[in-house]
């Protein structure tokens, strides 16, 4: 008898990625529109797993990676705004398991995407112990791997930097406080700040700005400084190996990445405790093609479970299943 396969989700606010690990080879990636019904949202997290599994198919285990506030093991989601989930709790991780009764865990997408970003640094045969995973999206939030082990701290926050105030008197967040790093440097901001008809704002602004115009050069830098500063705050806030930037707005090696680079440089320039810090082997791009929060919701389901199956380097995300 063969074990089922490993199974990770990614809920995001307008697409859910769903990958299919068998015997530690990731073989499928399907990507779904999420509803913006909550009252749907369980459901259709179940009808995109169900769509990676053949009839009658038992998987070893699920991973989830949701936004909000979370309580992995009871699978219960709180506080997803992006998702039309308030303080009423979502108990998805239920939901998930009266259709398969399996071991199913669920968890903070940008806390689950950090296991994934080290996944993938195992492959370039770089496996480091601790890692942050910074995530820039609709908002900013970061993912801390300390020892091999995601670190959420005694509620799940751990990370949360998106809102540390950071501009003095800046402009009010939906948090509550003014000037919180996401009002600044995020992608609802840099849209706010540099509007752009296709819905691509922050690779506009960044490209403006690379291109020599002189107003998106103010805004980038002020960006990719804010941008800059969370990268400085993660290395020596962790002492971890590596910043990974990720998100919609921050994986791939693009204007934005280049900016936040030149950011660092200038830091480095200036002192040498930070260049000592900010070496630039320590801060590196995600690949914007890998479904790293998927990814790490499955290796985090494995991880919980005990399993030792290890995700092997040889697979191939991009197979479609129809
Ligand atoms: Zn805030």
């Amino acid at each position: 008898m063969t074990a089922g396969p490993t199974i990770g989700v990614d809920v995001g606010g307008t697409t859910t990625q769903v990958v299919r690990i068998d015997a530690g080879v990731p073989a499928t990636a399907r990507a779904t529109t999420t509803p913006a019904d909550p009252a749907s949202l369980a459901d259709a997290v179940t009808a995109a797993i169900a769509a990676t599994l053949v009839d009658g198919e038992l998987p070893a285990r699920i991973g989830i990676g949701i936004p909000g506030q979370v309580e992995p093991l009871a699978g219960v989601v709180r506080h997803a705004v992006n998702l039309g989930v308030g303080g009423e709790p979502l108990a998805l991780g239920d939901a998930v398991r009266s259709r398969w009764p399996v071991p199913v865990l669920v968890e903070n997408d940008v806390r689950a995407a950090a296991l994934g970003a080290r996944a993938w640094l195992a492959e370039e045969d770089r496996l480091v112990p601790d890692l942050a995973y910074l995530a820039i999206g609709t908002g900013i939030s970061a993912g801390v791997v300390l020892g091999g082990v995601l670190h959420r701290g005694r509620d799940g926050l751990a990370g949360e930097i998106g809102h540390i105030p950071v501009v003095p008197d800046g402009v009010r967040c939906p948090c509550g406080l003014d000037g919180c790093l996401e009002t600044v440097a995020s992608g609802t901001a840099i849209a706010r700040r540099w509007p752009s008809p296709d819905g691509r704002s922050a690779f506009a602004l960044f490209a403006a700005a690379e291109a020599g115009d002189a107003r998106a050069a103010g805004i980038a830098r002020d960006v990719a400084g804010h941008l800059a500063g969370a990268v400085h705050w993660l290395l020596l806030t962790y002492g971890v190996d590596v910043v990974v930037l990720g998100g919609g707005v921050g994986a791939g090696d693009g204007p934005l990445f280049r900016a936040v680079q030149a950011e660092l440089a200038a830091r480095a320039g200036r002192s040498a405790l930070a260049r000592h810090v900010l070496r630039p082997d320590r801060v590196l791009a995600a690949p914007a093609d890998r479904p790293i929060g998927a990814l790490g919701a499955a290796a985090l389901a494995a991880d919980v479970a005990g399993s030792q199956e290890q995700v092997s380097p040889a697979g191939a995300y991009g197979k479609e299943a129809t």
